[in-house]
């Protein structure tokens, strides 16, 4: 059995136990070393309180055994995600992801409500390129008029034969489609209470990468991994179910159609964008998604059935009544996008905003909107300085991401880019 956990970035992580040790790991946990919050990709330690000060000791996962499930591929192994905690008094990590979106749920059971999450992911597949500067080229490299032409854009049908695997897994998927670049996919994943959506998100970004893997290619999550191509998002469908399990978002005598609820939340969202960008857009790469013309946003703005705004409102109402926050790139760590998400929506709630008027027309006027942050350092700027919503994701818990972020920043600063020589070398 493989028990997985995402770190802070969203990666998986995790240990392969032979079935005889399940019983005590449910027990005891399995001991990992808190590290693994606190390591980077390229293997450097970031100084984050409780690690490597403190000796890097111990956390114990304990396995959720609700999130069981086959894996299709290796028969007769399953997958099932665990919960990070203190080996001594099995309070959770501060750092877990898992539990600081629990955390923020939490609160709306407060208010009787219950988000509900339908995660759209897109991505890019790659084959090795031997000799290129990075080593990997996407698989087709057709450009312009490939959105949703299946075959003719993915002959090696990639989508059809992921998607088998991925329903096999249990991740909940409902459609896949070719993206708008050569090589870019996006699929779409069934709505859910928001813990088991971020869930199923953070199972199939690791099965798509591992499937990928298998056949010697590379699936990127990345937010925009080329030049000559448009992003990747993360398109998060949200509303909020009572406790009867309807639907708050829709309300035929209210504005738009849409509840005091909905219309708060949309404010909420509005109102936090800046912050919420550290936690959606949580990368320097992300940031170079945004801007006018891209169907990624650029402006803090909302829209009914626009797609150039940050939050679309789909034309459904009723019980299909919801927003599209298509802030998020799929780069981010699908508990902490929708933790964030759920936060700022919560505030909104909280404190009956109002949105100003929904957007008409093509947006990407900056006249009419503010931009949103343009790099990773204004963005967690944003987060430090938004008491109200670091006040709800916990401030231990944004202190060790705004550590572990500032650093990557930092890093990315002092770092010497191709794009550098190239502009610089020749001419001066
Ligand atoms: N790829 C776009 C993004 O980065 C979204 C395109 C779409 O609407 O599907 O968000
Ligand atoms: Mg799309
Ligand atoms: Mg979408």
């Amino acid at each position: 059995m493989r028990v997985g956990y995402p770190d802070l970035i969203g990666s998986d992580r995790g240990r392969d136990i032979l079935l005889g040790h399940l019983p005590a790991a449910c027990r005891h946990g399995l001991a990992f070393c808190r590290a693994i919050y606190h390591t980077t990709p390229a293997g450097g330690v970031v100084p984050i309180t409780g690690g490597l000060d403190a000796g890097l000791p111990d956390i114990a996962v304990r396995p959720d055994l609700d999130t069981l499930t086959p894996i299709p591929w290796e028969p007769g192994v399953a997958w099932c995600l665990g919960d990070t905690t203190d080996p001594v008094t099995g309070a959770p990590c501060p750092e877990s992801p898992r539990d600081m979106l629990r955390s923020v749920l939490a609160r709306y059971a407060e208010h009787d409500l219950r988000p509900v999450v339908g995660p759209e992911l897109e991505y890019f597949l790659c084959e090795q390129a031997p000799g290129t500067a990075t080593g990997w080229r996407r698989s087709s490299e057709v450009s312009g008029a490939v959105y949703t032409t299946g075959l003719r854009a993915d002959p090696g049908n990639h989508l059809l034969r992921t998607m088998r695997q991925l329903h096999d897994l249990g991740v909940g998927v409902v459609s896949g489609n070719h993206e708008f670049d050569g090589g870019q996919f996006e699929i779409n994943l069934t709505h859910s209470e928001a813990l088991n959506a971020a869930d199923r998100a953070f199972l199939f970004k690791a099965a798509v990468k591992e499937l990928a893997r298998k056949e010697g290619k590379l699936a990127t999550f990345m937010a925009k991994p080329f030049n000559d191509a448009g992003g990747s998002g993360f398109h998060v469908h949200f509303s909020c179910e009572n406790v009867r399990g309807e639907n708050t978002f829709g309300d035929p005598a209210a504005p738009f159609g849409l509840s005091d609820t909905a219309r708060h939340a949309v404010a909420g969202m509005l109102a936090h964008a800046p912050a919420l960008a550290a936690l959606l857009n949580p990368t320097v790469n992300s940031y170079k998604r945004f801007g006018p013309g891209t169907l990624a946003p650029w402006l803090v703005d909302w829209g009914l059935d626009n797609r150039s705004a940050m939050v679309r409102v789909p034309p459904e109402r009723g019980s299909g009544a919801r927003m599209e926050l298509r802030l998020g790139d799929a780069g981010a760590n699908p508990y902490l996008a929708v933790a964030a998400i759920a936060a700022a929506a919560l505030l909104g709630i909280q404190e009956a905003k109002e949105p100003p008027p929904p957007l008409e027309g093509y947006g990407y006027d900056p006249e009419r909107s503010p931009v949103l942050p343009m790099s990773l350092t204004a963005a967690l700027d944003a987060l430090e300085a938004d008491e109200a919503l670091t006040d709800v994701l916990g401030k231990e818990f944004t202190a060790s991401f705004l550590t572990y972020k500032r650093d990557e920043a930092e890093r990315f600063e002092r770092h010497v880019t191709d794009w550098e020589f190239a502009e610089y070398s020749y001419h001066l």
